[in-house]
């Protein structure tokens, strides 16, 4: 059985206690991993404090800052096929998209690096000709990151490297839910020459491990992907030392389709939209917002390409879906669709377990038309159930999309080019995508509003996020 250990100080260590690991395909404990307790965090904060005064890193330029991250992303890339192995064994995350993931997180880390000698302050103009005043942009200090287990490569990615391009240190709590790909990634982080304790990894429980990381008097930010539940703990806890907080949070996004649009791409889309990942993705495009007109012939389409979805192991190349990471997903993907059924809604697709070992939930699709109270429609599934209601008007359809308590993805799916810039300017959420669904890039910010959380990953903004400003005055 493999063991994995944590991250700490440069060095690697069991944990206070260990815990296991099922392989989401079968339900079969395949790994141990390390739990850390409070003794474990206290170790990791301390080393990211140590780390952050010690010369070799706290004088280390820039520019050597952004090589060391170049560095790591060749090693990514490198180990690339290996990471994307542990992530889709330990998550149930199928194998095409973890392989292909893996190259983005390589190019996230480059663009930090790239952008480690950009990080500029600023000369004042101030009103008096015998003072010098200057901005300097300095580390906001010691980072907790905690990530849920979707997508944890990158989604660490977003946090590790504008932090350390702009000269913190970081704890990251990796999910207690298929932690390996990010202890794995720790053996890769530790060839790249870092000096020790600027990047320490730990998992273990939220209620012990994350609330003791989160809460601690030496953790100057966190940056935090979850749901809004453990986002208000987050927040609480992280109120007691008054640390700055960035909350990457769940979302109920609305897809949205005009009887103008290029139905087959626009299909295609939605496709993708809700059942890439099994549905567990922040931005799923989980509300088909659907222009009466065409509701038909799309729901035609779409029912098809969801019934012809390979569903499967995987580690099978051929598998398009894959399982839930947990039974407690599977359990609430069922419930959601019970409580929906008995609110009026209409099963048209999936709809039930699969009748087989480990965590299978087929692509499901629900009609919510004379059901405007079904859970579906405001509960995050995380799962790959994709609700439904039409509209008549565009101002409906900005009425149903922007219903919602969350504010992080949109899509809008038209020929007409006027139509899509009202549409742009109304929609309540931080990305719209425009005839285009999931485009991301390490350039554009991704974040979103209300309960989708607040601050931005992605882009320039994001590596200032990681920055504080110190306003100096020099009588000359
Ligand atoms: P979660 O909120 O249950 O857990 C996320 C992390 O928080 C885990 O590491 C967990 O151990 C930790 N945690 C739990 N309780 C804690 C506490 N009291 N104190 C500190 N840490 C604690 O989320 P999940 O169920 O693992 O992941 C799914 C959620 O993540 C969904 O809502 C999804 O939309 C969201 N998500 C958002 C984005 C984004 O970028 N906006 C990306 C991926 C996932």
């Amino acid at each position: 059985m493999r063991q994995f250990q944590h991250y700490i100080g440069g060095t690697f260590s069991d944990g206070a206690t260990q815990f296991d690991s099922r392989d989401p395909a079968t339900g079969a404990v395949w790994a141990k991993m390390p739990e850390a307790r409070a003794i474990d965090v206290n170790a990791a904060v301390k080393a990211a404090r140590t780390a952050l005064l010690a010369p070799d890193w706290a004088n280390m330029t820039a520019t050597m800052r952004g090589k060391l991250l170049y560095r790591l992303a060749d090693l990514v890339a490198e180990n690339a096929h290996s990471l994307a192995e542990l992530e889709t064994r330990d998550t149930g995350k199928i194998i095409r998209e973890t392989s292909a993931q893996i190259a983005y997180v390589a190019d996230y880390y480059r663009y930090y690096a790239g952008l480690a000698d950009k990080i500029e302050g600023a000369h004042l103009p101030i009103d008096k000709p015998d003072m010098e005043v200057w901005l300097r942009r300095e580390p906001v200090g010691v980072v907790a990151a905690v990530v849920p287990w979707n997508s944890q490569l990158f989604l660490s990615a977003v946090k590790i490297g504008p932090a350390l391009a702009a000269g913190c240190t970081v704890v990251l709590k990796a999910s207690e839910d298929g932690p390996a790909p990010m202890l794995e990634f720790a053996s890769i982080f530790d060839q790249a020459g870092f000096p020790p304790g600027v990047l320490n990894i730990v998992t273990g429980f939220g209620p012990e491990c994350g609330a003791v990381l989160t809460s601690h008097p030496e953790v100057d930010h966190v940056a935090f992907t979850g749901g809004p539940d453990t986002a208000r703990h987050i927040v609480r806890n992280s109120a007691e030392n008054l640390a700055s907080t960035s909350l990457e949070l769940g979302g109920k996004s609305p897809f949205i389709v005009f009887d103008d649009a290029d139905i087959e791409s626009a299909v295609n889309a939605q496709v993708s939209g809700i059942f890439a990942a099994t549905g567990q993705s922040c931005v799923a495009g989980s509300r088909l917002v659907i222009a009466d007109k065409i509701k038909d012939e799309f729901l035609t389409r779409l029912i098809e390409k969801a019934n012809e979805i390979v569903i499967g192991a995987p580690d099978d190349p051929q598998t398009e879906v894959g399982p839930l990471c947990t039974q407690a997903q599977l359990a609430a993907a069922t419930e959601l669709v019970s409580d929906s059924i008995v609110a009026g809604a209409t099963v048209l697709a999936g709809g039930q377990p699969l009748d087989r070992d480990g965590n299978y939930f087929p692509p499901t699709i629900i009609d919510c038309s004379k059901a405007p109270n079904a859970p579906c429609l405001t509960r995050e599934a995380f799962g790959p159930i994709l609700s439904v209601v039409s509209f008549e008007t565009e101002a409906q359809a900005v009425q149903i999309a922007n219903d919602t308590a969350f504010g992080l993805a949109s899509g809008v799916f038209t020929k007409d080019l006027t139509r899509a810039h009202r549409m742009i300017r109304n929609l309540k959420a931080g990305i719209v995508w425009v005839n285009t669904y999931r485009a991301v890039s390490p350039i554009a910010p991704f974040g979103g509003h209300g309960l989708s959380g607040h601050g931005r990953e992605g882009g320039l903004q994001a590596a200032l996020d990681y920055t504080r400003v110190k306003s100096v005055w020099l009588r000359t």
